[in-house]
């Protein structure tokens, strides 16, 4: 596979209508419900209904790990950071600053972004149900730049995908936009 697309990782252009707009407390109309369940900001939701309509017409299931994975709130952020991490020092451990304060990861938890510092909180990130599995890794190398997306982490977190286009559609999304376009 094409290793240059694996390691395709390339900044964030924030769409406009997120300026002056304070992470995971974003308006309802900058919001679209995703069929799976959850939500996307909008521009993040046509990327990713356009990317999952070429992997159903390629026979393969792309859907987000949960519902939560995709657009999270600054409420809903702090309270999985509240769960995995604590302000009682823990040997060994990972540790994150938030609200001037050291925070440690609890043993076997995952890693999580401080509230508000994730790409999850501006509604352009998803995070990919087996991303990590041969055959749905290769063709998320394959596509994930046609549709705007890149990768954050690699190889960490083959599953956490943000959209990178701003206001510039790919030719793929806007194809798939202007073929399902309310008439
Ligand atoms: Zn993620």
């Amino acid at each position: 596979m094409p290793k240059v697309a694996w390691d395709y990782i390339v900044p964030i252009v924030m769409p406009a209508d997120l300026k002056g707009i304070a992470p995971g407390k974003l308006p309802e109309e900058l919001l679209r419900p995703i069929k799976s369940g959850g939500k996307l900001h909008w521009r993040a939701a046509d990327a990713w209904n356009a990317m999952v309509a070429k992997a159903t017409a390629d026979g393969l299931e792309l859907k987000p790990t949960s519902s939560g994975d995709l657009y999270r709130s600054y409420a809903s952020q702090e309270a999985s950071f509240r769960q995995r991490y604590v302000l009682k020092p823990i040997a060994g451990t990972s540790t994150k600053s938030f609200e001037g304060k050291t925070w440690y990861l609890k043993k076997g938890m995952a890693m999580l972004a401080t509230p508000g510092k994730s790409n999850h909180n501006l509604g352009l990130a998803i995070d990919v149900h087996s991303a990590g599995e041969p055959k749905r890794l290769n063709w998320l190398i394959a596509n994930v730049k046609d549709f705007g997306f890149s990768w954050e982490v690699v190889p960490s977190e083959p599953w956490h995908l943000r959209l990178v286009t701003g206001d510039d559609p790919t030719p793929a999304v806007q194809a798939w936009v202007d073929a399902n376009k309310a008439v």
